[in-house]
């Protein structure tokens, strides 16, 4: 292997590691992904791409590509049921769940979709390697690392030749998973609850059993029993089906577990079927105490970790590498001040606590938590105990299924880089989400009269969003003033009188990343103090 210098260093191919070399690669950041196994989609674990995972695929041109790719077809419900078995009593359902429903709303771009991780994986890698400048490197495995005030020296292992090299790079990000290498040499230890609990995640082949229940079509379907209680759903139409067996009794070993007999005793059903992949986990409530050191970063689950209910995790690390590409690209680039990649850290890390709280909120609630004696009796007492689970489940799971609120309402609080407005901010919502254009916050959405959307109109660095009433020399001063420090800016005029409404100001400055920097009716006396604080020159 020889040495090699490139931009940013990437260490694993998963979603992360995936989504961030894409979003490089668009700003013309030259960047090497590093992974130690030969191939994407290993592990056949997330199934929710959600809304906003959704609309950074769009905007990185591949939102259609994983709709076409999505085994299930296009219009399959993404409904959850909740039954005793698959053969037993319906307590309660969800329709709609993840806003995977394909009507427009207002509210975001690209609705939620219901897609195996591997499926995704795939996309990401083949959008990846369409970009020049982007180069993936399968069988290697990041061992060491070394840094300097100029960059990062990373020793790379040929895991099947066992040929070692070095690979020199400006910057390096660790997005190599819950035992991040990365992690574990800058020495940076993960704080919380680890193994809340064993689980036991398995994929198995039975293409009779969509036919053999009466529960209708679902993307997940909870069998709330005393005996084995689990999840399950299909993942193509050919037969292919997940299970997930959570919060095992303390003590039980999931690998030990016989895999058809957790399917049978789950499901109430005999069906013929084959075991495709067995994966036992730990559900883990952890948080890594810095988001990195120096000229390295952690992002996904190499920082952040937490149970898969609410399907957040993924999630919330394609959001991380959407972040952080930006200010790599601005910081490399010479537009992003000394002090962008700081806010890094500063911006993410409240969000994922937040979303570790639900999530272990969301976890509270499943295996033989949901189930009481006597559900599955036939009879008026039977009767009793499942209207009382159904109701529990309504309440208590709306959070996990339907939180729009959690997905689309995080906001960047106490970043220098977001420039405060003196109004009130949003209340934090979950199940709800109201679009608030307070700094920090996600800019609102609005499809546009020609039926676009208003991100499709973002540039790829800042874009001043302008009502029609806007003075246009305020606009030029800004246009000038970014000019001045190089930052790339778009200036968007909207006619339409839902801008006003939903920014409250007439002016609205957005990032890269969507989220909004500053808004006014004026744009400040001090134009080069709101570029230079909105671009990270003013330290935290
Ligand atoms: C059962 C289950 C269901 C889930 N469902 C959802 C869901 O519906 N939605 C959701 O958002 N999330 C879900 N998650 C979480 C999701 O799977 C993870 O958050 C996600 O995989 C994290 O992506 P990542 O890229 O950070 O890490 P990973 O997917 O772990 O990828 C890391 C990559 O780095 C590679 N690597 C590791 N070390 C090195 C090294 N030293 N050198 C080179 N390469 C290396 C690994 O081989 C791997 O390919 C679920 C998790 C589980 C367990």
């Amino acid at each position: 292997m020889t040495d090699r210098v490139t931009d940013v260093l990437i260490a694993g191919a998963g979603p992360v590691g995936l989504a961030l070399a894409i979003d490089l690669g668009l700003r013309s950041v030259p960047c090497i992904v590093v992974e130690q196994h030969d191939r994407v989609g290993l592990n056949p674990r997330a199934k929710l791409t959600n809304v906003r995972s959704r609309e950074l695929l769009r905007r990185w041109g591949i939102a259609d590509e994983l709709r076409r790719a999505s085994p299930l077809p296009p219009d399959y419900p993404a409904n959850i049921v909740f039954a005793t078995r698959l053969n037993g009593y319906t307590l309660a359902r969800f329709e709609d769940a993840f806003y995977c429903a394909r009507a427009r709303n207002d509210l975001y771009s690209e609705p939620g979709q219901w897609v195996p991780q591997y499926t995704l994986e795939e996309v990401l890698r083949q959008r990846a390697a369409r970009l020049p400048g982007v180069e993936i490197r399968f069988d290697c495995r990041l061992e060491r690392i070394a840094q300097d005030s100029e960059g990062v020296s990373a020793e790379i292992k040929d895991v099947k030749t066992g040929a070692r090299g070095t690979l020199r790079a400006k910057y390096l990000v660790g997005a190599d998973g819950a035992r991040s290498t990365v992690r574990a040499l800058l020495g940076i230890d993960m704080q919380g609850d680890g193994a809340l609990a064993p689980n036991l995640n398995m994929v198995f082949r039975a293409p009779a059993l969509a036919g053999l229940h009466d529960k209708g079509p679902a993307v997940m379907y909870w069998m709330v029993n005393r005996d084995l209680p689990a999840y399950f759903g299909p993942l193509d139409r050919d037969g292919l089906w997940f299970l997930i067996a959570p919060r095992l009794p303390g003590g039980v070993d999931p690998g030990s577990l016989d895999a058809r007999d957790v399917v049978y005793r789950s499901s109430g059903l005999r069906f013929d079927m084959d075991i495709v992949h067995v994966d036992p986990w730990t559900a883990h409530r952890l948080i890594a105490e810095r988001y990195g050191a120096g000229r390295v970063f952690l992002a996904g689950d190499a920082c952040h970790l937490h149970p898969p209910s609410g399907g957040h995790g993924m999630n919330m690390g394609i959001a991380d590498a959407a972040d952080l590409g930006w200010k790599l690209a601005a910081t490399l680039q010479g537009w992003g001040g000394p002090h962008l990649l700081g806010t890094y850290q500063i911006e993410r890390k409240p969000l994922h606590q937040r979303v570790i709280r639900e999530a272990v909120e969301n976890y509270e609630l499943v295996g033989d938590r949901l189930a009481r004696d006597r559900i599955e009796e036939p009879g008026a007492e039977g009767a009793r105990v499942r209207t009382e689970v159904g109701e529990i489940i309504l309440k208590g799971k709306l959070h996990e299924f339907r939180s729009l609120g959690v997905v689309l309402g995080g906001r960047y609080r106490d970043s220098p880089a977001i420039i405060p407005d003196g109004t009130r901010p949003p209340r934090e919502q979950v199940t709800d989400y109201e679009p608030s254009a307070y700094p920090g916050c996600l800019a609102p959405h609005f499809w546009m009269q020609d039926g676009t959307s208003l991100y499709d109109h973002f540039g790829p660095g800042f874009t001043l969003l302008a009502g029609q009433e806007a003075p246009t020399a305020e606009i030029s001063r800004l246009q000038r003033t970014a000019a001045q420090r190089t930052v790339p800016l778009e200036v968007v005029t909207l006619a339409d009188s839902r801008f006003p409404a939903l920014y409250q100001a007439r002016f609205a400055l957005v990032r890269p990343d969507q989220h909004v920097a500053w808004r006014g009716d004026r744009l400040p006396q001090d134009a080069l103090d709101l570029i230079d604080r909105a671009r990270g020159s003013v330290a935290a």
